[in-house]
């Protein structure tokens, strides 16, 4: 009974965590390890327990809650029309995050502009916004770090701000750039920041960024995905509330490929530093794993990375009831979670 309950459990969690956006399936290529100099030992090595904090305690700077609220607020405002993939709304959010990220201290990724243009569907435009922050060390390889910008627009006549889906990640990825920065710090490997557009439409802001990188993929040794990352709770939607009774209070998930390559790990380290507990979908069981992992592993602009073999973590607070409806408001999201799935990266991409 309770391994049958277990396994529901298994299903339901991950298949929530899934949920964010549409699904494909395509088989990833293995890609480049992380090599470090052999002056500079892997300071995670001895640190592979989950629970243990290690280095990764110290404490991380990250703009102030209020300016994360504010961020939220402002995408998810009535101004912005609910940023409808391919809209005038959309054009316009987009050239407010290239601001922030150049406040940041990021530089334009495309030899000095901002904003990478293309086409989707019956010839409808959008853009992506690309900052770089350049790595101490540019031999090493690079991360990129992804949050769609876009959202539903006017459905049905009603306006759907996406707060949590996605103006959360894009404060979160604004905010990482910021916090690299800080205090004069640069870190070892350059971080490409790409805000997508289109995702709501199919994943098309990715999907182009992919064919079109600043930095060669193979290169890339992760990319982070940010989408969903504003709720207090995981998986706070009703009709989730029996797989709720497993999965520790505020957690934040993380998925990644099979194998995964120790990503997870590194983020579960970095959530225990930040007190709060990692879901993932390996929690469940190699059983639950292998029977969800096809429903849910491309469901995001994680995916197109991984299908040209680049490694990806996926952070998210899962599913809400708020979902892809008009009450997905900025008054839900949380800015402390924010902040903490923010600095959770930061403290990733610090020990590369
Ligand atoms: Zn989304």
């Amino acid at each position: 009974m309770r391994w049958r309950r277990r396994v529901w459990a298994g299903v339901v969690a991950t298949h929530a965590l899934a949920c964010v956006a549409g699904c494909r399936d395509s088989g990833p290529a293995p890609a480049p390890a992380v090599t470090r100099p052999a002056s500079q030992p892997d300071p995670w090595a001895e640190h592979q327990a989950p629970g243990d904090a290690g280095p990764a305690a110290e404490p991380v700077w990250f703009p102030a809650e209020d300016v994360v609220a504010a961020q939220v607020a402002e995408l998810a405002g009535p101004a912005l029309r609910g940023r409808g993939s391919g809209t005038a709304d959309e054009r316009r959010a987009a050239d407010r995050v290239a601001q922030w990220m150049q406040e940041a201290g990021a530089e334009p990724g495309l030899s000095g502009r901002w904003l990478q243009p293309f086409t989707f569907e019956d010839g409808r435009t959008s853009q992506n916004v690309v900052g770089v922050i350049v790595g101490s060390d540019p031999a090493a390889g690079h991360v990129v770090v992804g949050a769609h910008y876009d959202h539903l627009g006017e459905v049905d006549g009603r306006i759907h701000p996406g707060a949590d889906d996605n103006a959360s990640g894009v404060a979160g990825l604004v905010g990482i750039a910021a916090a690299l920065f800080h205090a004069g710090q640069r870190p070892r490997l350059t971080v490409v920041l790409v805000a997508f557009g289109a995702e709501e439409a199919g994943l098309h802001g990715s999907a182009h960024y992919a064919a079109n990188p600043v930095r060669p993929l193979d290169r890339a040794v992760v990319m982070v995905n940010l989408d969903m990352i504003g709720r207090p709770e995981f998986l706070s939607a009703a009709e989730y509330r029996l797989a709720r009774l497993l999965v520790p209070a505020r957690g934040i998930g993380a998925i990644t490929a099979p194998g995964g390559g120790g990503w997870v790990e590194r983020a579960r380290v970095a959530a225990v530093a930040e007190g709060r507990p990692l879901v993932s979908a390996g929690d469940f069981g190699s059983t639950v794993e292998a029977a969800i992992r096809p429903l849910v592993e491309y469901r995001g602009d994680h995916r197109s990375f991984a299908v040209h073999g680049v490694p990806y973590l996926w952070l998210s607070t899962s599913m809400h009831d708020d979902y892809h409806r008009p009450s997905d408001t900025a008054d839900r999201v949380d800015p402390g979670t924010v902040a903490a799935v923010g600095r959770m990266v930061v403290r990733v991409i610090r020990a590369l």
